[in-house]
């Protein structure tokens, strides 16, 4: 089965409006002459306050938009969150879900993962789930187990078309922010593993249909091994997205190009 390449470019907390605007004028001028954003399903992934305006800026191109958190809750007394209702409206298509970063600093958990996945379904956005072990569980021989475990309650009580549409993101901590690449290989047996453990959830059929991205330290100058495996399906980008020639080369790279 082949599976579209998707590349999401997460700016985490960087990039105000008019910062935001620039990069993706950027962007547009270089994908201007190529169809690259057309052959693969390309996400950039703004703070909340910039949202409004690189939605704005990507209107009549094939870039997509997405929020790095959506609150489980419709509404209500949550200071400081945001509702899938709220991203809805606002034009997005995509989240981000259970990035490493909320699960070291913001106390996220399978759960709340579990929650916020619920809430993105049912507003009809397309989640990124991230999952992904630490350095000491890697070296402790743990990372099949933490797969497993964020995997099983991640995604509990989702139906299957709701698993078939979900994107996954493996992205070991240790990789992210870092330079330190996962080998292809190393990605590769995680990849197959967290497709193994959808299988055995939802059935093969459900699995193959599931895009899994790599995320962690991937440039343009490694997308294209990385992407190569037969189980990578894309990247979850983080400093590689906040220039716009390092973005598009990336998209060309994952798709060989
Ligand atoms: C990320 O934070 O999702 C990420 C993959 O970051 P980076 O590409 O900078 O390692």
């Amino acid at each position: 089965m082949s599976r579209k390449v998707i590349i999401a470019g997460n700016w985490k907390m960087n990039k105000n409006a008019a910062e935001g605007k620039a990069l993706v004028d950027e962007l547009k001028a270089i994908c201007s002459n190529c169809c690259c954003c057309c052959e693969a399903d390309v996400v950039v992934c703004p703070p909340f306050t910039t949202i409004a305006t690189v939605v704005e800026a990507v209107k009549g191109t094939a870039i997509k938009v997405g929020a790095q958190n959506i609150h489980w809750a419709d509404n209500g007394a949550f200071t400081g969150e945001i509702s899938g209702d709220m991203l809805k409206s606002a034009g997005v298509e995509y989240v981000i879900i259970g990035h490493s970063e909320r699960r070291q600093y913001f106390g996220e958990t399978d759960a709340t993962v579990n929650a916020r996945l619920k809430a993105a379904l049912k507003y009809d956005l397309i989640p990124i789930v991230c999952v992904g072990e630490l350095l000491d569980e890697r070296e402790n021989g743990k990372t099949e187990e933490v797969l497993t475990r964020q995997i099983r309650g991640g995604f509990e009580g989702i139906s299957a078309d709701e698993m078939a549409k979900t994107i996954v993101a493996y992205e070991p901590v240790w990789a992210i922010g870092t330079g330190k690449t996962a080998t292809p290989d190393i990605a590769q047996a995680a990849h197959a593993h967290i497709r193994k453990e959808i299988a055995g959830m939802f059935g093969s059929d459900v699995a193959e249909k599931v895009r899994i991205q790599y995320g962690g330290s991937m440039k343009p100058d490694n997308a294209r091994e990385l992407v190569a495996q037969k189980d990578i399906d894309g990247g979850l980008i983080g400093g590689a997205a906040l220039k716009a020639a390092s973005f598009a080369g990336l998209v060309k790279e994952a798709l060989g190009k």
